[in-house]
């Protein structure tokens, strides 16, 4: 940041411009060699270069600039600051404030401490990614979670792909290119803006047959629709939105069942899908793969880091035979996922196995059951280090609020949080200049803050802030610069 607020007599703009010293001279400096011994020789020429670029620029503007400005401590805190800021990752932690709890823009789902050793440790040391080692010979990567993943949904067999629309797209190559899909008019779902059904299904090669209507699809729809050319009976779990009213959906049953009198398959697109019955744990429903695979459907297709709770990755598992196709395609080949996936997988998928504990060591579920209590908890600790920071510049408040699951589940379905809301104190029009301007400060710190802003609010759920991350989220706040 320049300093624009010194006071300095403006000096002819030439007179200043003679001042400014030669890189050579910056880089000669004492204070610049500590920084060369920290940063390396190169980022500090590159460093310096942009710093008194920056300053030519401001003194061809006529800025106020400090009278020591061209001193040795004036230029080595506008090195020092241009290095810092160079060094800083672009991929960077913030705080998810936002209330969703599976925000896509922010990363998903968070890792248990299993699966980040896992990972650290696959990455650090060769592993039997690809190796058999009772047979000493050549392996398959699945098998790192196909038997959990079988163990866990009742699937036959299973693979993992990229993401859930790599495994969509490939299941559908795999099994209907140059065929017909049928598929309900009421499931042509768009996920998140470039995941949309009908363009999936044309990349994949395969020819989309729509049935029946927005609102309602019955069985008989599917099954005047099937032909000899007929690949594939497909559901999509309508994850983001509800269709509500006079509504009628054949079930997964009824279409396994017909699909099979038929002699094709039928698969079903959870896009989410639990691994835990939702409802159980107090959350709304959301389908899971044994019970589609439990009534007869063929495959399924899922997330590995919306509800699952793991790393980003695509799930298919189902009947064997088919399984064994997409293993085969090509394509599964360019979509395949390293050994950090399988790593992380395999741990999360472990979790599981023990589903009394999995809500205290699995974030996702850990952070979509924390009792309201407890989030009232950190949101009172937290309150008076913000109403200290906004003092005079904004209201700050505790509210109810509702935070969201987030990742292709119901907007609808929320779950009761609580927030501090820090309203601006002022009046009419400036009311949304003022709310950008916290926000922005807010997404300014060291580890940028996300909230949003709801009711003419700036809000900051607490819902995915935990205990652990408490301090620092305070310690930051003397930051705050609005
Ligand atoms: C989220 C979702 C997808 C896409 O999954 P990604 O893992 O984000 O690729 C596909 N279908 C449905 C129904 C979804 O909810």
């Amino acid at each position: 940041m320049t300093s624009k607020t010194a006071t300095a007599p403006h000096p002819p703009s030439s007179a200043m411009l003679a001042a400014i010293p030669s890189v050579d001279r910056v880089l000669n400096l004492g204070a610049t060699s500590t920084l060369i011994a920290q940063y390396g020789r190169m980022p500090v020429v590159m460093a310096t270069r942009s710093v008194l670029a920056t300053l030519r620029e401001e003194v061809a503007r006529g800025d106020a600039l400090p009278p020591d400005v061209f001193s040795e401590p004036a230029l080595a805190a506008r090195l020092q600051a241009a290095l810092e800021k160079a060094a800083q990752p672009s991929l960077r932690n913030v705080f998810n404030l936002t209330g969703t709890v599976l925000h896509t823009n922010l990363g998903r789902a968070l890792l248990p401490e299993s699966a980040v050793a896992a990972v650290v440790s696959a990455m650090t040391q060769p592993c039997n990614l690809e190796y058999d080692l009772d047979g000493g010979s050549r392996g398959d990567r699945d098998t790192h979670v196909e038997k959990l993943l079988c163990e866990l949904t009742g699937a036959e067999a299973a693979t993992v792909v990229n993401n859930n629309a790599a495994a969509v797209f490939l299941a559908l190559n795999t099994l209907g290119m140059r065929k017909e899909v049928i598929v309900s008019r009421g499931e042509l779902v768009e996920i998140g803006g470039s995941f949309r059904v009908p363009d999936i299904m044309a990349r994949a090669g395969c020819r989309l047959v729509e049935v029946g209507t927005t609102n309602r699809t019955h069985l008989k729809d599917y099954a005047e629709a099937i032909t000899a050319k007929t690949a594939l009976l497909l559901k999509v779990h309508t994850s983001n939105y509800a269709i509500q009213g006079f509504t009628a959906s054949a079930s997964e049953q009824a279409l396994a069942a017909l699909a099979h009198e038929r002699g094709i398959p039928m698969m079903v697109d959870l896009g989410s899908g639990s691994l835990v019955d939702m409802t159980q744990l107090g959350l709304p429903k959301e389908p899971t793969p044994q019970e589609s695979l439990n009534v007869g459907v063929d495959l399924v297709t899922f997330s590995g880091d919306k509800l699952l709770g793991g790393p980003q990755a695509g799930i298919v598992a189902g009947r064997k035979e088919l399984i064994a196709k997409i293993k085969k395609n090509p394509l599964k080949r360019a979509l395949r996922v390293d050994k950090m996936t399988y790593a992380a997988l395999e741990a999360v998928l472990r979790l599981y196995r023990d589903p009394e504990r999995i809500t205290q060591i699995l974030p996702t579920l850990r952070l979509l059951t924390r009792p309201l209590a407890e989030i009232e908890r950190t949101a009172k600790k937290l309150l008076p280090a913000v109403q200290r920071m906004l003092a005079d510049k904004a209201g700050v408040a505790l509210k109810p609020c509702h935070s969201q699951i987030g990742s292709g589940s119901l907007p609808i379905d929320t779950l009761p949080s609580v927030c501090i809301a820090i309203t601006p104190i002022v009046k009419g029009k400036g009311v949304g200049t003022a709310l950008k301007k916290i926000e922005q400060a807010f997404r300014s710190l060291p580890v940028p803050v996300i909230g949003r802003i709801a009711e003419s609010a700036f809000c900051l759920d607490l819902r995915c802030l935990e205990e652990d991350r408490v301090g620092e989220f305070a310690g930051q706040l003397e930051q705050l610069r609005l």
